[in-house]
């Protein structure tokens, strides 16, 4: 039988450019051939049993079309079927939402058999088909999907809503491992809008099953100051600090211990866990940077190595705006001026002068802060 090779884009790309967004990467269907066909053509296989292939010149995805079962628990308890006869409905009935479940061909033409232009203008999350709970996965790209498009009035559809309830109820998402919760919530902190990421797992009864430190987070209150940060910083890394701060009640509780073992348990990059540290232990002298004394001050900037080029000053001048709402500006220029001037402290002066050893030391630090007490 004669079969025609067919190839489509399908997921993000398809639902991106409908919403008048910028397309990122772009994904594309094979319908109608074989693994060996496309090793023939010179695509590259990117795994051993996964029917996903890489075009050499373009770097871009191109999977068989398959179809999938569940034969165990979790991501990995997955049985693929990938062969020439599965077309490319069979192939878009197994994605998550009806957005991502839209296919182009060549030609131009639009494959929906799902829904998906549908729900792109009645601005829904909906699931594609009862499948949808095979992949307990699926829970944290739907809250991540509605934490992204959130500022363009997408919400989930209460039918689905209810699928990833029963999902968190059926014990299915323990088996997600902690580097894929991870992924998700490092993707999700980078949103406009990573409260509705909380919210949406809130609602499926998943975030104390999946991010229980976050589960006392008072979304309300920590709205306002998350929206004055995303206004200034986007990073993950500074959501996630702020996140850290705004979750552990105020007291005298070590708190940079308790974030180094939420870091810990989340296995969150160091870099998350360090600017979390850095902004629980020095905001408040940080905003009150006038009234503290110069020994304070020299302190903080010590101990956040704010004379080093790599310090993460910028993302902690953000935070402390978002964070006290009437911080002054002027604190955080008189600071970089004041850094300059620490900068600039020579310490080959000081041992033409005569200093060496501990004295050395001493030196540089009285110069230090003489110029601290002079903010
Ligand atoms: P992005 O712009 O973030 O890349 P995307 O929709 O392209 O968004 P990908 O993670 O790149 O998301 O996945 C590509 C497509 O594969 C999705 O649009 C969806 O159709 C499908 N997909 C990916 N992961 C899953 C999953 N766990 N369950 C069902 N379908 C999935
Ligand atoms: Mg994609």
């Amino acid at each position: 039988m004669q079969r025609l090779m067919q190839i489509y884009l399908v997921g993000g790309a398809v639902r991106d450019e409908m919403l008048g967004l910028a397309v990122k990467d772009r994904d594309w269907v094979v319908v109608g051939a074989s693994a060996d066909e496309l090793l023939a053509l010179g695509y590259r296989p990117v795994g051993r049993d996964f029917p996903v292939f890489i075009r050499p010149d373009t770097g871009e995805e191109y999977a068989l079309a398959r179809t999938e079962r569940k034969s165990g628990h979790g991501y990995a308890g997955f049985q693929f079927h990938a062969s020439p006869d599965v077309t490319l409905e069979d192939d878009l009935a197994r994605r998550d939402l009806t957005i991502n479940a839209m296919a182009r061909s060549a030609q131009g033409e639009l494959i929906d058999p799902y829904g998906g232009q549908r729900d792109i203008a009645a601005r829904k999350l909906r699931h594609v088909s009862d499948a949808f709970s095979e992949d307990p996965l699926r829970v944290l790209r739907v809250a991540r999907f509605a934490a992204r498009f959130a500022p363009l009035g997408f919400d989930v559809a209460d039918e689905t809503l209810e699928l990833m309830r029963q999902i968190s109820q059926s014990g299915e998402l323990e088996h997600l491992t902690t580097e894929r919760v991870w992924q998700e919530f490092e993707r999700a902190l980078a949103t406009p809008q990573p409260l509705v990421f909380l919210e949406v797992l809130k609602q499926a009864e998943a975030l104390t099953r999946l991010l229980p430190e976050f589960a006392q987070l008072d979304l309300g209150l920590t709205a306002p100051a998350l929206n004055r940060l995303k206004a200034l910083d986007t990073s993950p890394e500074s959501c996630f600090a702020l996140l850290c701060e705004l979750t552990l009640a105020t007291g005298t509780d070590p708190r940079a211990q308790q974030i180094i073992q939420m870091a810990e348990r989340l296995k969150a990059p160091n870099r998350f866990r360090d600017l979390a540290v850095q902004f629980c232990n020095w905001h408040e002298t940080l905003y009150r940077l006038e009234q503290v004394d110069a020994a304070k001050r020299l302190e903080m900037i010590l101990s956040l190595r704010l004379l080093k080029k790599n310090s993460h000053l910028s993302a902690l001048l953000h935070l402390t705006q978002a964070r006290h709402p009437d911080f002054d500006l002027q604190l955080s220029i008189r600071l970089q001026d004041l850094l300059l001037r620490l900068e600039r402290i020579s310490t080959q002066d000081l041992m033409r002068a005569g200093f060496s050893g501990k004295a050395l030391g001493q030196a540089i630090e009285a110069e230090q802060l003489k110029y601290c007490s002079i903010f």
